[in-house]
Order: structure tokens, then sequence, then C-alpha cells
């Protein structure tokens, strides 16, 4: 039904309302860059994000994840992944864990067919409550986790991603708590687990939809290093000022 309207109902840009695209390159521009997001909640861990969640970027995000514009992970997830050689320069930890990222900023591409060796790097999307799972019929993040994955991939980076981290369904709506309070609330229901968790020590990068008062990415951060897992920094698409 969804891709039957798809179909009948004219395609438009979800950032500006453009006719004849879904994602225009005057939006894509806005959502080119890396900024440090600086929250009490994720101290002792990086976490930075393309944009301010304003303008078109909070609108792609909000068709993306409430309206089923599924389409949205692609342009989501490369720019996710175009930041990542700029994340790779200015968080010592991941240029660390994965040198090849900044072969991808094409200022030296790695011959054609001729991959890196050497572990992969891991992405790890930010968990939804099951019931917006079913209500979306997916995993949103991990849509956009797939789309950075494969372009590293395309790139001569090894990539995984793992989509292991949930959150149990009966923790409650965070909204009307504190930031200790959201951070208690999400701490006590995340959980680790399914199939395909990274081996111990493997490095990750955690991905999110909009940072607000880091009390998810910290969560999220604090859960998979409890697992084992060496948790490098967080990217989001945004986050709010
Ligand atoms: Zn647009």
């Amino acid at each position: 039904m969804r891709m039957l309207l798809d179909l009948l109902i004219p395609l438009t840009c979800a950032g500006c309302g453009e006719p004849g695209t879904s994602w225009c390159s005057r939006c894509a521009a806005t959502l080119v860059g890396l900024r440090a997001v600086e929250r009490s909640a994720t101290k002792g861990v990086p976490v930075l994000a393309l944009t301010a969640y304003g303008g078109p970027a909070r609108r792609a995000i909000i068709a993306y994840k409430e309206r089923n514009r599924r389409a949205l992970a692609e342009p989501l997830g490369r720019a996710m992944a175009a930041a990542l050689p700029d994340l790779a320069e200015r968080v010592p930890a991941v240029r660390a864990a994965c040198p090849a990222l900044v072969t991808l900023s094409g200022k030296s591409p790695p011959p054609l067919g001729v991959a890196h060796v050497g572990d992969p790097l891991w992405f790890v999307p930010a968990p939804s409550r099951r019931a917006a799972v079913r209500r979306r019929g997916g995993h949103h993040m991990a849509g956009v986790a797939e789309v950075v994955a494969r372009v590293l991939v395309l790139g001569g980076v090894p990539a995984r991603v793992a989509p292991v981290l949930s959150l149990a369904g009966r923790a409650r709506d965070s909204v009307g708590l504190d930031v200790a309070g959201r951070r208690e609330n999400l701490a006590r229901h995340l959980c680790v687990s399914g199939r395909g968790v990274p081996p111990p020590g493997a490095p990750v990068l955690v991905l999110d939809d909009v940072v607000t008062t880091g009390s998810t990415a910290a969560a999220c951060a604090g859960a998979l290093r409890s697992a084992g897992l060496s948790v490098l920094a967080v990217l989001a698409c945004a986050a709010t000022v």
C-alpha cells in the first residue's frame, strides 16, 4: 500500500518540498559538517553531530522516522559516512582504531578492488522502543547504519553493522524526566543482545538521529562498554542547540 502511495503521490524533497526529488542538493548541503556536542551527561565519550537540529535536517529526520520515507536512509547514511574522515581527524581513538578512514576523504583513494586488511569498524544504531520499531516497520537507525557501512566497504574500509542495542518494552517514555532520570531510565532498560554482537574489544561507533540531553548517547556507550566493546564515539545526524 505504501509503495502504491509513493507512486501516486508526487515525490518532493523532504527538506524543502521541492518537487521531483526526495532530497535536493540544497538540503543535502545543510548536512555537511561535524560539530562537537557538549553535554554533561556524555562525559567520557565523544559525541559529534553533522548539524543543528532544525530546518531541512529536522524535517528529513521526522519524515524518515515518522512518515515512512524510507528512501531517506540513503542520503542520511551518505552524509554520516562523508563525515567519518573528519571524525577520524578529530577523535584520536577513531583514527587509531581505523586509520583507513582518512582514505575515504578522497585525498588518497584506495586502488579499486584493494581492501584494507584488518578488523572491521562496527556501527551500532541507537535503539528505539519496540513499539516504535513496530509502528515504523523497522529499526530506523539500522537502515541508516547499513548505508554508512556500505559506503565504507565500497571505499575499501571493512565495516559492519550490529543492531544489538534494544530497549525493553517497559522503558517509560523519557518525556518529563530530567537528565539524570532519563539516563537512569534508559540504563535500566537498555540491553546488548541478539546475534551478531561484535567480539570483545571491537571498535564501535554508535549512530543516532538526534542528540538532545545526551542521555541516550551516554546510556548506549555505557551499555556497550559494559558488554566489553570499545566505544570510540557517538555520531548523530543532528543535535539540539
Ligand atoms: Zn530540499
